[in-house]
């Protein structure tokens, strides 16, 4: 009998920070793991909200999605894929799915499957993300799944998103490990520990790594930022307004727990309050409840709003604050605003002694590119000094070396990173060798 090859193809996350498309081959079998939307090829090329791609064709045309036949809804061939793996909910990693086959299975996290479709609800009529009559099957840690010749072992890993996930894939060459995007310093390091681990037993062929941060390295926790903005929020007379991602749940529940100790209430956007209604069904899970008494839900003002905003609005209508009723109790407050809700601080007024908390910085979702120019000045007309506390949802360069050593595969592909070439010579003394992959080129396993 022929030995079926193995092969790895990257479409995505190439010389780039998100945009993962991972092709893994093994004989007959066909498995994409994750499949993003790649921020900085759209940002070549368009400018949103007045220069968006219109159509499929143009995303094509200009390289941002991939060319492949029998993958995608919009060609009538047969599906050439036998499934899709999603590490997690951030955009980088599944936004794409939207152009995918409906008749291809799409697993993911139990989690990561309510935060898709939570998104999918609130962004009906994008393009760019429509997760509507996918055919998610939701996994767990240790819920080994078998796509034709590979099998599949999701385990947990700790990210700056609830429901992420690393994978062993068992394949017929030997083990190779996915990552997905991960760290040490959040929440839940046991998680990633716990991966780790996994991954080492399986005496790996290969390893495709995140190495995100090769060049913004910092040392902090989600713990460290937690004190910060307990320290921030305690010293300020009035209002604190904070921007941060509206998926992380690690640091919602930070701002949650640092009101909760002010003797304020966190004011969420109805976006997160839709969000963590949703994710309430993850028994999991430890997110706020909306009807803490230290939650407020903040409502822009605005003439229509959508069903997924009225469900909202209906549900938990004792809990809606307007900019109005938010101007008449700024030191009881802390609110999360976002670039797009300046326009609230008209009718909010800060008083004197207010501040505002960039409590974010990677642009894994286009409504987080900040305009800082423009920030600058709306904080400059209402005299708001801006602090910076965050801490990133991606593994520190020497805890990665650290943990690269202890899995001890024989390659190394690292992705997600603009710094393929430094991680090549920072872990040039390891024993698995790194490629520095190119894009759409297939690597034999
Ligand atoms: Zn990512
Ligand atoms: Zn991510």
């Amino acid at each position: 009998m022929v030995k079926r090859q193995t092969t790895l193809t990257f479409y995505g996350g190439v010389n780039e920070i998100g945009g993962n498309k991972i092709l893994l081959q093994d004989g007959d079998t066909r498995v994409f793991f994750d499949f993003g939307m790649s921020f900085g090829m759209k940002k070549l090329f368009y400018s949103p909200p007045f220069l968006s791609p219109k159509s499929e064709k143009s995303l094509q045309e200009l390289g941002i999605l991939p060319k492949l036949t029998g993958i995608y809804k919009f060609d009538d061939k047969p599906p050439e894929i036998d499934a899709v793996f999603v590490s997690h909910g951030h955009l980088d990693h599944s936004a794409y799915l939207s152009f995918i086959k409906r008749d291809v299975p799409v697993y993911c996290g139990e989690t990561t499957k309510i935060i898709l479709q939570a998104q999918g609800e609130m962004r009906r009529a994008d393009l760019e993300f429509n997760v509507q009559d996918i055919a998610f099957k939701p996994f767990r840690t240790g819920d080994t799944k078998k796509i034709g010749s590979v099998e599949i072992e999701p385990i947990h890993v700790d990210h700056s998103v609830p429901g992420a996930y690393g994978f062993v894939i068992h394949t017929s060459n030997g083990a190779v490990i996915y990552t997905g995007d991960f760290r040490v310093h959040g929440t839940k390091p046991q998680m990633t520990q716990d991966f780790a681990e996994k991954a080492k037993e399986a005496e790996p062929v290969a390893i495709i790594t995140e190495a995100t941060n090769m060049t913004s390295a910092t040392v902090s926790s989600e713990a460290e930022v937690e004190d910060k903005l307990d320290g921030i929020v305690n010293e300020a007379d009035g209002i604190v307004l904070a921007e941060f991602a509206y998926a992380d749940v690690d640091r919602l529940n930070s701002f949650f727990r640092v009101a909760k100790k002010n003797g304020r209430c966190l004011a969420v956007s109805l976006k997160q309050a839709y969000l963590l209604n949703a994710l309430r069904a993850d028994e999991h899970l430890d997110v706020p409840d909306l009807n803490d008494e230290n939650v407020l839900i903040f409502r822009k003002s605005k003439t229509t709003n959508y069903k997924w905003e009225k469900q909202i609005l209906e549900h938990y209508s004792d809990k809606i604050k307007t900019a109005f009723d938010v101007s008449k109790q700024q030191c009881k407050l802390i609110l999360a605003l976002s670039f797009y809700d300046l326009e609230e601080l008209v009718d909010i007024q800060p008083e004197a002694g207010s501040c505002f908390v960039l409590s974010a910085s990677e642009p894994f979702n286009e409504e987080m590119e900040i305009d800082s120019e423009k920030l600058v000045h709306w904080l400059g007309h209402y005299g708001l000094p801006q602090y910076h506390v965050h801490v990133s949802g991606h593994v520190m360069p020497l805890q990665l070396k650290a943990m690269l050593k202890e899995i001890n595969a024989q390659r190394i592909f690292p992705v997600h990173t603009e710094n393929a070439g430094l991680f090549q010579k920072f872990m040039r003394d390891l024993k698995g060798k790194t490629t520095v992959i190119e894009k759409a080129k297939e690597y034999k396993i």
